[in-house]
């Protein structure tokens, strides 16, 4: 089976494994496991962040990440199609008493425009104070969309005049960094806080990061531990995280040059993959999806009429001629 639903299906490669075997650990907890305390020094640092802290989910590292910037009873302004707002299932809401207002952004994009007329001053306690903006990149539900470091930037102008902060969800941020070749540094540059996945175009089993402020890491590290997020002997975890950092970021080139020959080979139009997502509009997805997977290719169904496809690190050669094939076959069908 080839499984192109997620690139979260990865499994750990086997050096990868022998990486994870060799770890030194030590208790999280106490702050003593030094492959964890490596990582989050060398993220950090490659983003421009004073610190940062290991965490199981990007969701747990978003949760943190937002509450730092937001207090209960404030707001965080976002595109409708966010993680943040669309698939953490309204933990902002429920765990820190955040609530959202969104712009509605082609693929995803940054609208200013949009942002400046949502935004509500402080009025306490009248209305709802926006306390941060936050933005995606990629985005996930635009279909891997990178967003323009120029539009990244005036978020950040825009945040700056009005004293709000900024956080970016960069999951995939180093699919965006492949593609356009800006560097970490400017894209950790805009935001107060960020986020990071080891898990997905990476192909480490489990770990995000959340980076900030040496203080604010601080916090976080408390807020984790209350929502039973602390860890022990974590360095097995943060080993493979090093280790994709190591040897899995070049190759996502791969992975993007194959999401161009899928969307090509479905009919799709290849210019608008940006990275590693493919979302094809189809009749009828569930359909679709059923016949894929009879001929061996799984894909997503994300929308009545909307499949998508994510190449990564478990997706060979091989595998992408024939689900080539297999696409060629059925998109003539169902289109
Ligand atoms: C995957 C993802 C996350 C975090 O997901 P987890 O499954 O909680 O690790 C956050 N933001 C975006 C944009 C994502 O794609």
């Amino acid at each position: 089976m080839i499984d192109l639903r997620s690139d979260t299906v990865t499994r750990p490669t086997g050096p990868m494994r022998a990486a994870m075997a060799a770890a030194e650990v030590g208790d999280d907890v106490y702050g003593e496991d030094p492959t964890v305390r490596a990582l989050e020094e060398r993220v950090a640092g490659m983003f421009g962040f004073e610190a940062a802290l290991f965490t199981v989910t990007g969701s747990l590292a978003n949760l943190l990440a937002v509450r730092l910037l937001v207090a209960p009873g404030e707001e965080v302004l976002c595109e409708s199609q966010a993680h943040i707002a669309r698939a953490e299932l309204g933990a902002h809401a429920a765990v820190s008493g955040v609530t959202t207002r969104t712009w509605v952004g082609e693929r995803g994009s940054v609208d200013l425009a949009a942002i400046e007329a949502l935004f509500a001053p402080d009025v306490s306690p009248f209305l709802v104070h926006t306390a941060a903006v936050s933005v995606e990149n990629t985005h996930n539900f635009g279909g891997g969309t990178v967003l323009s470091l120029d539009d990244l930037r005036a978020v950040r102008a825009f945040a700056d005049r009005a004293g709000i902060g900024v956080h970016l969800d960069g999951a995939r941020i180093w699919n965006a960094h492949v593609a356009t070749g800006v560097t970490f540094e400017a894209y950790g540059a805009v935001a107060d806080t960020m986020s990071v996945c080891l898990s997905k175009g990476l192909g480490a089993p489990v770990g995000s990061l959340v980076l900030g402020s040496e203080d604010q890491m601080r916090r976080a590290r408390e807020w984790r531990k209350l929502l039973g997020g602390g860890w022990r002997q974590a360095g097995v975890l943060a080993a493979a995280g090093l280790y994709a950092l190591d040897h899995h970021i070049p190759r996502l080139v791969e992975d993007h040059a194959r999401a161009r020959r899928l969307a090509d080979a479905a009919g799709g139009d290849p210019a608008s993959v940006d990275t590693n997502m493919v979302v094809l509009d189809v009749q009828d997805a569930a359909t679709f999806v059923r016949a894929c997977e009879e001929e061996g290719v799984r894909t997503g169904m994300v929308g009545p009429r909307s499949v998508r496809l994510v190449t990564h690190l478990d997706v060979t050669e091989e595998d992408t001629e024939k689900a080539c094939d297999v696409l060629a076959r059925l998109a003539g069908h169902a289109a």
